[in-house]
């Protein structure tokens, strides 16, 4: 985050900046990305890094996530706190253009048809798994399928069906509230405006940009629990309050990336970059991470923490978009199914 290293840490970085973060178009990192070329470089660089105070080197061995384990060879990271706001730029940007690589078909994991269904999901997704949102939903929507049908809903039969998802009586009130709010004050049409959207009951900016993102195609960031655990853990950002979570990650991207780039953070947390246990041994961006080491680093022991679609398992979505169909993904089960 801050300037450079006085003693040497510009040479490091020069050095890394070529090694590691070049700005190039994206390339997925492999052994021989990270070994090939830079031979010569190499152990200056991963000398020069062990000299700094919180230098960082990567991992001796790290896998992509679902096929065999691959050895990738140890690419000197620099330290954060040497970092030029400059090379701090291009290293998150080419963390997010390998993620790109390894979640083609990223996307939001709740399931919705129209703007309508995305904001109530999106209310009911707190406190619980949007897996479990979206088994829920479809009895909801196939019941009351407009803000007119759920704004004069009894109350009792749409806790019935929300049960499921918990504090079922609170999101009641607040899928019935924003109902009867869109019917009185915007004529039953979800508002594309994050001015509009955050008066609606239940609705925070973290909802509000979930919709703008997605069902109108407004860039937003989503600072949910895996972003703002991950972007700690990559060091981009010191912050910890969501809101200023948001400008400090907003600043090193374009706005056309946002929307990507949280579908992006959000799936690596939830598959590989978990909270307890980071599969690092089986991460594909290890050899840009400073948290590398953080989780499990054995590869084969990491390979069996994975989950969804990169364990083989199935994934949030009853019905998930085809790209993710078509890269092997598997739909959810419906409630009770499994
Ligand atoms: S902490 Fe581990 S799993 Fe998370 S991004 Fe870094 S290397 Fe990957």
């Amino acid at each position: 985050m801050g300037e450079q290293d006085p003693g040497g840490g510009k040479k490091t970085a020069k050095a890394t900046k070529k090694a590691a973060v070049e700005d190039g178009p994206a390339k997925r990192v492999t052994a021989k990305q990270t070994s090939a070329k830079k031979t010569p470089a190499k152990k200056a660089v991963v000398k020069k890094a062990a000299a700094l105070k919180k230098a960082v080197v990567a991992p001796k061995k790290a896998a992509a996530p679902v096929k065999k384990a691959t050895p990738v060879k140890p690419v000197a990271v620099a330290s954060p706190r040497s970092e030029s706001h400059t090379a701090l730029v291009r290293r998150a940007r080419r963390i997010n253009r390998e993620l790109a690589e390894v979640y083609p078909y990223a996307h939001p994991e709740l399931d919705f048809e129209n703007s309508f269904q995305l904001v109530v999901a999106t209310v009911l997704s707190a406190q619980t798994t949007d897996l479990r949102v979206n088994q829920t939903t479809p009895a909801l929507f196939a019941k009351y399928p407009t803000p007119e049908d759920l704004a004069v809903a009894d109350p009792e039969e749409v806790e019935e069906i929300l049960r499921p998802t918990g504090f079922f009586r609170a999101k009641t009130k607040s899928v019935i509230g924003l109902s009867k709010a869109l019917v009185e004050n915007f004529g039953g049409e979800v508002p594309g405006r994050l001015e509009d959207l955050v008066k609606l009951p239940g609705v925070g900016r973290k909802t509000a940009f979930v919709v703008l993102g997605n069902a109108f195609g407004r860039p937003g960031i989503t600072v949910d629990t895996h972003f703002q655990r991950l972007v700690r853990r990559w060091q981009w950002t010191t912050e910890t309050e969501p809101d200023k979570i948001e400008a400090a990650i907003g600043a090193l991207f374009p706005k056309s990336d946002w929307t990507m780039l949280s579908h992006h953070v959000i799936f690596h947390g939830r598959r590989i970059c978990h909270a307890r246990k980071p599969a690092c041994g089986a991460c594909p961006i290890a050899p840009l991470c400073p948290a590398y080491g953080e989780g499990e680093t054995d590869p084969d022991k990491a390979a069996k923490l994975l989950k969804y679609e990169k364990g083989g398992f199935p994934g949030q979505r009853l019905k998930p978009p085809q790209a993710y169909l078509d890269a092997g993904g598997k739909p959810a089960p419906p409630l009770g199914a499994g």
